[in-house]
């Protein structure tokens, strides 16, 4: 039984009496100790420890990730674990467990340290050489599937700028009308993990991979119906700002961006990938790009502009932050 479920259930006196006190919350304030000598850890008796182990340094809403490092350390699901709670865990497994909880502590993001990470239908290998992959790039996704949906074409070609772990072109070509993607990055380590993750899907030979600075990195002539990309766009006096596990561990050059006109407004790389992007895109084309929360108004700015865009929005997130700018290449 959970400790203290007793004591919830005894409570019964309380309709005569009010307590002043409530009663202690298992899990909560009682501290959990280990399990006494010569009795073994189980399932739930670490899951709680290891949460307060790591609350103890700091960590907050961290009951998920320990889940999944045990679930991960066990070769079960997550449900499968809630299934096994009075599992006893043998010393193997607890050992293989201890450096994964040591990594967290240390604020190491729990999908670099399981070695994956969640997107859209993908379970992508990452580590530190790549951005994790963001909910809100499932969102620029998603847009760039709806319009290009309701263009009816079949067989298009598309570039993901800066592609990391892959998961922009992985996707569209999994999941949309694209019969090859070129994806670049300037980091030959970022793409080595796009390529393994490309291979894992049997897409290796629907995605062109150019190492080098933006779309400088493309073969001269490359013309495709859609350009999108999650650049860097955060600006380097927010990076103190963010959360250690962003800051000390993902890698700089992925999430930092100068600035371009004010300082800390981390609009260089998008502002590039705006002007140079005119002659990569073909007439009618999309331009699909993830920017920040506030940074909506400037980079419409920055497309008018040019010229060469046309019809330019801002979507927000389901955060209702601005998030995504979708624009048009001028037909002409
Ligand atoms: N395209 C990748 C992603 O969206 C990597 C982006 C980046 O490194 N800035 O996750």
């Amino acid at each position: 039984m959970l400790r203290g479920q007793g004591a919830s259930t005894t409570g019964a006196g309380a309709e005569v009496a009010v307590p002043d006190t409530p009663p202690p919350r298992p899990g909560f304030s009682d501290p959990v100790e280990p399990p006494p000598p010569g009795r073994p850890w189980t399932v739930l008796h670490l899951l709680r420890w290891s949460t307060q182990y790591l609350e103890g340094r700091g960590l907050t809403g961290v009951r998920l990730d320990v889940e999944y490092m045990l679930a991960h350390v066990l070769h079960l699901s997550r449900m499968d674990l809630y299934l096994q709670f009075e599992r006893p865990l043998e010393a193997a497994e607890l050992q293989t467990f201890r450096p994964l909880l040591q990594s967290r502590a240390q604020r190491q993001p729990l999908q670099y340290i399981l070695g994956t990470a969640a997107f859209r239908d993908l379970e992508l290998q990452v580590d530190a050489r790549v951005l994790i992959p963001r909910p809100e790039t499932e969102e620029l996704v998603e847009a760039v599937l709806q319009r290009v949906r309701e263009w009816g074409r079949e067989g298009l070609e598309a570039v993901d700028v800066g592609t990391g772990s892959g998961a922009i072109a992985l996707s569209l070509l999994q999941e949309g009308p694209f019969r090859r993607v070129f994806a670049t990055d300037v980091s030959a380590d970022a793409l080595a993990v796009a390529r393994s993750n490309a291979e894992r899907y049997g897409l290796l030979p629907r995605i062109a991979f150019h190492e080098g600075d933006l779309l400088a990195a493309l073969p001269s002539g490359t013309l495709v119906s859609v350009l999108v990309s999650n650049p860097p766009y955060i600006a380097s006096a927010e990076l103190p700002a963010l959360e250690p596990e962003v800051r000390a561990w993902e890698p700089e050059t992925a999430l930092v961006s100068p600035d371009l006109v004010t300082p800390g407004d981390g609009l260089a790389i998008l502002s590039r990938i705006i002007r140079d992007g005119v002659a990569v895109v073909e007439p009618g084309g999309l331009l699909a790009l993830e920017i920040g929360a506030g940074q909506g108004e400037a980079v419409l700015a920055l497309l008018r502009e040019v010229d060469g865009w046309e019809g330019s929005v801002v979507l927000r997130d389901l955060s209702r932050r601005e998030r995504i700018v979708l624009s048009r290449r001028v037909r002409n």
